[in-house]
């Protein structure tokens, strides 16, 4: 069972961060697909080393990729499925 938590602290953080770098990715994308290079949202994220999985947030999209995927609440805040494709942590991890 994946792990339910709220969404404060560092995955907040980390969603805004992601959410800053929005225009990063516009663009990012739009010299890939010129390039005739593969330029989903998911491969930008693939190449800056971020989990496409979750966004870079650590907490796990629903499967329309808008918003998250909750999973119970603790008391009146709600709490979302941890990613497992990156154990919560936002980024790529590599097997070593
Ligand atoms: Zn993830």
């Amino acid at each position: 069972m994946p792990r339910g938590i709220p969404f404060t602290g560092e995955y907040l953080s980390r969603y805004l961060s992601a959410q800053k770098r929005w225009s990063e990715a516009r663009d990012w994308r739009a010299k890939e697909t010129e390039a005739g290079r593969p330029s989903t949202h998911g491969d930008f994220f693939r190449a800056h080393g971020l989990c496409p999985a979750c966004a870079a947030a650590g907490i796990r999209l629903n499967e329309s990729g808008v918003g998250f995927r909750t999973v119970g609440w603790n008391g009146n805040l709600p709490l979302y499925e941890e990613c497992e494709a990156c154990g919560g942590t936002g980024k790529i991890i590599t097997p070593s």
